[in-house]
């Protein structure tokens, strides 16, 4: 579903992100990286959709492969099967719920209608369906800036979703939650993990929340991967060489 062949980072200022990684990530996966800051996490999750092409090797994704340059029509297919949450949510404040989750639709329904609220009833029902799923169906015709933290990101999972995506990609989507509201969208991810059988990679912090859920967990450090395995093999001896100097 996921493959890296020796994909390697570099930006323009010359910073190493990623070195040389191999990885494979299989369907229904739910995968937590975990690693210092600046270690290569959200480099890793962000060539995954295409918002950044490596430098060299190679990403493949869902049958597609991306390279060092690749076509405007390739990116948007690929991110249209792939969803993305962010630690800051990135919701339009001033709109509605339902109109934010709506935004979730543009890859099936074209910008130009998306800009004029052009979506379909199904649109509509599906983005209510999924808003009742995360516990959001009062909310729905709410503005986004009257929601709390968790609430919001629960909007933006909901976003995600009705993407209908087969992979979620999640920036340290619970940094900015105090630690129940983290549980509780960590489990939403699961959730839809096990329901929908959608593969999840998500950058966490905190390493007790990092192996609640997941099926593997990988360590990057100084961009690359020094642990790949299940959470109960990751003793205090590999903790260390993930998060060591
Ligand atoms: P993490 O998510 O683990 O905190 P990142 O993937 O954000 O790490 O960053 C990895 C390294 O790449 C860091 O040294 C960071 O400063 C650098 N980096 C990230 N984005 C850019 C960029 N656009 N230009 C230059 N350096 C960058």
């Amino acid at each position: 579903m996921i493959a890296f062949e020796n994909v390697t980072k570099k930006f323009p200022d010359g910073t190493l992100a990623l070195q040389e990684l191999n990885l494979q990530i299989k369907q229904g996966e739910f995968i937590s990286i975990i690693g210092r800051s600046g270690a290569g996490k959200s480099t890793l999750l962000r060539l995954t959709n295409g918002m950044i092409l490596p430098s060299t090797g190679k990403v493949h994704v869902l049958g597609f492969h991306l390279g060092d340059r690749e076509s405007q029509k390739t990116l948007r297919l690929v991110r249209r099967e792939v969803g993305f949450i962010f630690q800051h949510f990135n919701l339009i404040k001033t709109h509605t719920v339902l109109s934010n989750v709506l935004m979730g639709r543009l890859g099936y329904t074209g910008t130009f209608r998306g800009m004029f609220g052009l979506f379909t009833d199904q649109d509509e029902e599906m983005a209510v369906s999924v808003l009742k799923e995360v516990g959001l169906k009062d909310q729905i015709n709410k503005r986004v800036d009257q929601l709390s933290g968790g609430q919001q990101q629960r909007v933006a999972i909901a976003r995600a979703i009705v993407q209908q995506p087969k992979i979620i990609l999640a920036d340290e989507p619970m940094a900015s939650l105090d630690p129940k509201l983290s549980e509780i969208v960590l489990d939403l991810l699961y959730q839809f993990n096990q329901e929908r059988k959608i593969t999840v990679l998500v950058n966490v912090h905190v390493l007790e929340l990092a192996k609640r859920r997941a099926t593997r967990i990988l360590g990057l450090n100084k961009g690359a991967v020094v642990f790949d395995g299940a959470s109960q093999d990751l003793t205090s001896e590999k903790v260390s060489l993930v998060y060591g100097d």
